[in-house]
């Protein structure tokens, strides 16, 4: 079983010169990011004395608790935070600043705290990015870019393709309407300019040279017994299928692409990508890749 998580309603000051590093959810129990980040805090001390005194932990945060808790985290010592469901969107007011990327993004998932508040990231983007090239071996701008899906993994898997320079980027979500609201957030207008939005599920760049790269972003495959959010035998060509999901680590979307002979990775990669630019966000230094993407497989085994 993983650990339990801390309840924010009972957590206590840190005791200096303790820095605190923490996930903010619910439910959070079963994330696996302190294992992940303290493996590569692990080595950060072996380096640098200083990180010895950097823990990370798991903290569930309500939703309606999340306005009240980021300034008592401050207070109470904790300099790096990552978020997830459901506080990913619904922080952006709280913050004292937003990089661009995240803006566009309309979604948050990391927080530093500097002089003056909480300032927002989303390394989500940066973290598939990194998974696609490691997987693949080759970079995600040498796709042509099929993104399933229209919540907050969609809208960054589709700003990160856009922002990394693929060819042609593309969404289908079951609901039209919620894509069409994922092309209005994207805020930026030469973003918008290069998203196609599907209204029906084929392959909408079936003529180029390029492959086409499939990003599983719905929430199907995390439930035993769910059926591949898409039928895929309608779409041909060159393709390579990338879940968002990793646990279980072979999807039935996966199970399906390998069927057609097609090159498929699961989610752990991003996981660990994205966990690994938070980490170097708050520590400046380079984190190693490996050692958490090994944290992360044991964890999950
Ligand atoms: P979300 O905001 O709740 O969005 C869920 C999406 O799934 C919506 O587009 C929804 O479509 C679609 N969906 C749900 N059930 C469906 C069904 N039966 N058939 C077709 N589509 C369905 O969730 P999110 O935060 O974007 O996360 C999406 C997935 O990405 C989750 O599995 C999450 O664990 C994963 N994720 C992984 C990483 C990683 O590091 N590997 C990072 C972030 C997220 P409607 O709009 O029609 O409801």
């Amino acid at each position: 079983m993983p650990e339990a998580p801390i309840l924010f309603e009972h957590l206590k000051p840190l005791p200096q010169p303790e820095v605190g590093l923490a996930v903010l959810g619910c439910p959070i129990q079963h994330s696996i990011s302190p294992q992940i980040h303290g493996a590569a805090l692990k080595v950060l001390s072996g380096q640098d004395s200083k990180f010895s005194s950097w823990h990370y932990q798991k903290i569930e945060v309500h939703p309606q608790s999340l306005a009240h808790a980021l300034p008592i985290l401050a207070d109470f010592g904790f300099r790096g935070l990552n978020l997830t469901i459901p506080h990913k969107v619904d922080v952006l007011p709280l913050l004292s600043s937003v990089e661009d990327r995240a803006r566009t993004m309309g979604a948050v998932n990391t927080l530093s705290w500097e002089k003056e508040g909480w300032r927002g990231y989303n390394t989500d983007g940066v973290g598939l990015s990194r998974a696609i090239e490691v997987e693949f071996n080759r970079p995600l701008r040498d796709f042509n870019v099929l993104v399933l899906g229209a919540g907050g993994a969609a809208r960054a898997a589709v700003a990160q393709s856009i922002l990394d320079g693929c060819a042609q980027v593309a969404v289908y979500n079951r609901s039209l309407d919620r894509a069409k609201q994922l092309y209005d957030a994207l805020i930026n207008y030469d973003l918008k300019h290069d998203l196609l939005v599907l209204e029906s599920f084929l392959n909408p760049f079936a003529d180029s040279n390029l492959p086409l790269l499939m990003i599983n972003a719905t929430s199907v495959g995390l439930r035993k017994g769910d059926p591949p959010p898409v039928d895929i035998t309608r779409i041909k060509g060159n393709v390579y299928l990338y879940d968002m999901v990793y646990n279980p680590p072979v999807t039935p979307l996966m199970l399906a692409g390998i069927e057609r002979g097609y090159p498929v990775a699961n989610g752990l990669g991003m996981l660990v990508g994205q966990a690994a630019r938070s980490l170097e966000i708050w520590s400046g230094r380079d984190v190693s890749l490996s050692v958490m993407k090994q944290a992360a497989e044991s964890a999950i085994s």
